[in-house]
């Protein structure tokens, strides 16, 4: 086969991939290759344009064995750290004997282990404490305190609160897993918008009562209906309502407000906007972006002393995209935060 052929072959390789000669020069690259490991590196000795010694290793053994060898290339591409797998494969032309090297790109996989293995460690974590803590107290009910009432009844009060706190978190587990199992399936039931939030304001009077906050809900003369799930939108707004009384402060207002937009920005055709107001302490805009993360709060005390599980946001994202909406989060520190819900009025 001709080079001309060789490049033409390269060239139609979706990964980067270059050809490498039993003299251990690199024959042919494809426009992948060369932007990966530079521009003209063929003709050049493979040690120069690669370096890393995992993967000269695998080359060189496959060179010399003439049987597949794989390697990992680890790269950044601007700030993201970039994974490969590189295989370096035999090829057997007769009397030309050559190394097909190839890079698939493996980052988005070793993302989602990593997330996997993330995920994990948090929920171990966050139910390990709990867990702990109703172990401590049974020994001490079984041991010291055994026979003391007054102990015994104090005790029982804390280790009901921390077993109900592990009931939260795997409800909202559960939650989370199967509204991100739904989110492909369209939700097609037809919600008034203004009596779902009639209705979760009166469900949440006694927590608002609580924490001496009053909600106030602004509803348009018309009634305004989106196609959804009636139980998922409940729980976006039942989550945010609480967020905003929860962190809003002792004694905050909380301002609900529904309208119609002709053309939401975000979503080029009419929508449905609720916005919820709280005018509690803010949030600094470094956080904003990631506070959808499963977990990711901004004060973990003050979450857990407030009864969070840190999954309320990511269960509201999902339960959005599934409905083809936005959440926008303005914020400032001192300033109270707005979140908005955009729901298209068709799907
Ligand atoms: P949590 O169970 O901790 O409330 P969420 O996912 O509902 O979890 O919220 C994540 C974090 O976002 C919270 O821990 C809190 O730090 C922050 N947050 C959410 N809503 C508000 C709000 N209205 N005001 C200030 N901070 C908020």
């Amino acid at each position: 086969m001709s080079l001309p052929d060789i490049s033409s072959l390269l060239e139609a390789i979706p990964q980067p991939a270059l050809l490498i000669g039993r003299a251990e020069r690199i024959i042919g690259a494809n426009s992948g290759a060369s932007a990966l490991l530079g521009g003209a590196i063929t003709g050049r000795h493979f040690i120069t344009a690669i370096r890393q010694p995992t993967v000269l290793d695998a080359i060189e053994d496959a060179l010399r064995t003439h049987a597949p060898r794989e390697a990992r290339y680890l790269t950044n591409a601007g700030e993201a750290d970039v994974t490969y797998t590189v295989t370096a494969r035999p090829v057997d032309w007769g009397s030309m004997q050559a190394v097909l090297v190839c890079f698939e790109d493996i980052t988005h996989l070793e993302q989602a282990g990593q997330m996997r293995r993330d995920f994990v460690a948090n929920v171990s974590h966050e139910l390990r404490t709990p867990l702990t803590a109703l172990l401590g107290f049974i020994e001490t009910l079984q041991g010291p305190a055994k026979g003391d009432a007054v102990a015994t009844e104090r005790f029982l009060r804390t280790m009901a609160r921390e077993a109900a706190r592990m009931e939260r978190l795997v409800h909202d587990l559960l939650s989370l897993s199967r509204v991100e199992a739904q989110e492909r399936v369209r939700p097609r039931e037809s919600v008034d918008l203004g009596a779902l939030l009639t209705s979760v304001c009166q469900t949440l009077r006694p927590l608002t009562q609580d924490a001496g906050a009053a909600l106030a809900l602004t509803l348009p003369d018309a009634a305004i209906k989106v196609p959804g799930d009636a139980d998922q939108l409940r729980q976006v707004f039942t989550n945010l309502i609480e967020n905003a009384v929860k962190y809003g402060g002792q004694g905050g207002a909380v301002r609900i407000t529904l309208t119609q937009l002709e053309a939401a920005p975000a979503l080029r055709r009419p929508a449905a906007a609720v916005t919820i107001t709280d005018q509690g302490p803010g949030i600094d805009p470094l956080h904003i972006p990631r506070l959808t993360e499963r977990f990711y709060r901004v004060d973990g005390h003050r979450s857990r002393e407030k009864g969070g599980t840190g999954l309320g946001l990511a269960i509201v994202k999902h339960i959005i995209n599934r409905h083809r909406g936005r959440l926008r989060i303005e914020s400032a520190l001192g300033k109270g935060s707005t979140f908005s819900v955009l729901l298209p009025l068709d799907v």
